[in-house]
């Protein structure tokens, strides 16, 4: 050790020892031998670790760790959510194919679609996710190269049947992507019901700290996670190191934190859905919800995800000032963390539309989106219930 060499600090680490956690490999290169050129030759350095646009071993401890959840041969890691949806879909399509989508997709997502790919000569038709018949009729009519939904749907909470709409897509020879970031793959495995490829944002309850923005693209066709590797490289969505090594370690917890945030958002869901003030709410795990039944004992058979959304009177003037008397949960978007998020889709992701738009898209006024957390349900059902109380008009 004290012969190292100051230029070439990487060679002095001599000793034998082997960390329990991967190291972060805050490095750009690596140094090549025979071996190294031998593969960059072959493969196109799709293999080697030579430089970390094109891998790096944090980042590929990561994404071992996103395939174990899904049980899956294999995940890339990307720089967010929209680079694993973007990257998968120019992977997928090219000038003059046909994308059939859901109309209840994430905002960036409806953007890709309504102004990015069309723009790239993709012909994009949007259908309404839960009904099956609309996949039949808009695959059968446009041929389409890609079917894109979402598992579990934001903030509608509805459940797209997977096995289904792969079915549908199958049958055309076309591929299901499906992005699976609210249900996650504590409540399912979208591959296992079907699906081609899932598509996730890591920055949520995969890392789970509200701490780094990251994506992953999961899939058992090795030949199409080349592709996508491919075009990682060339469009540069890559993931940096120590933000890989963030996820890592949240995905350290990934089970016990979706088990119990699963667990604190059903107690919620029962507590308040006769709570005075309380319109409605909205989970998967009620058998009230749209989807009840085979779809979601099908497609969530266990755990009905972190996510709950609770209706209150008084619509969004109401909501509002529910949301500014939570003293546990923050109002804040984005979910997935350990700590409870609270948002209103009226003015944050759904901005946009008109009410009139929101109501016909199942978002009615007063909806208030929770991520639930780990501060422990009693205490976040209390929060709400002396929100909602402290913000009643009579
Ligand atoms: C957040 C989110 C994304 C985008 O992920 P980023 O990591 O923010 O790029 C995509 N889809 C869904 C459903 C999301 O919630």
């Amino acid at each position: 050790m004290t012969s190292g060499n100051p230029y070439r600090p990487g060679r002095n680490h001599t000793s034998r020892t082997y960390p329990v956690i991967p190291p972060i490999y805050q490095t750009t290169t690596f140094e090549l031998d025979d071996t190294s050129y031998a593969d960059i030759q072959g493969t196109g350095g799709l293999r080697e670790t030579w430089y970390s646009r094109f891998s790096n071993p944090t980042v590929d401890a990561a994404a071992s760790e996103v395939a174990r959840l899904h049980g899956a041969s294999r995940s890339l890691m990307t720089a967010s959510g929209m680079a694993a949806i973007a990257t998968t879909l120019v992977t997928l399509l090219r000038s003059g194919d046909t994308v059939v989508a859901s109309k209840q997709v994430y905002g960036d997502t409806d953007d890709l679609f309504q102004r990015d790919l069309p723009r790239l000569g993709i012909t994009v038709v949007r259908v309404d996710a839960f009904d099956l018949a609309a996949w039949e009729r808009a695959v059968a009519e446009h041929h389409p190269t890609v079917v894109y939904g979402e598992t579990l749907s934001n903030p509608q909470l509805r459940v797209m049947d997977v096995p289904a709409v792969a079915a549908i897509a199958h049958d055309a020879g076309a591929r299901l992507v499906v992005d699976n970031t609210f249900a996650t793959p504590f409540c399912t495995t979208p591959l296992a019901l079907g699906a081609d490829v899932v598509v996730e944002s890591a920055t949520k309850f995969l890392s789970g700290h509200s701490d780094v923005v990251a994506g992953a693209v999961t899939t058992n066709d090795a030949n199409l996670a080349v592709e996508v590797q491919r075009r990682l490289i060339t469009f540069g969505g890559c993931l940096d190191p120590h933000a890989a090594f963030l996820v890592w370690r949240g995905m350290r917890t990934f089970g016990v934190r979706l088990a119990e945030a699963c667990r604190a958002a059903d107690v919620i869901a029962t507590k308040l859905a006769d709570e005075p003030g309380v319109e409605h709410v909205r989970y998967p795990g009620r058998l009230d919800h749209p989807d009840a039944g085979p779809v979601i004992d099908t497609v969530m058979p266990n755990s009905k995800g972190a996510m709950v959304c609770l209706v209150v009177e008084g619509g969004d003037e109401r909501v509002l000032q529910v949301l500014r008397r939570l003293e546990v949960g923050t109002e804040a978007t984005s979910l997935g963390g350990v700590e409870t998020l609270a948002s209103v889709p009226f003015n944050s992701s759904h901005f946009n539309m008109t009410p009139q738009e929101r109501l016909d898209a199942g978002i009615p006024p007063g909806l208030l989106r929770l991520s639930v957390g780990l501060e422990g349900a009693d205490i976040l059902v209390d929060d709400l219930r002396q929100a909602i109380a402290a913000t009643a008009t009579r």
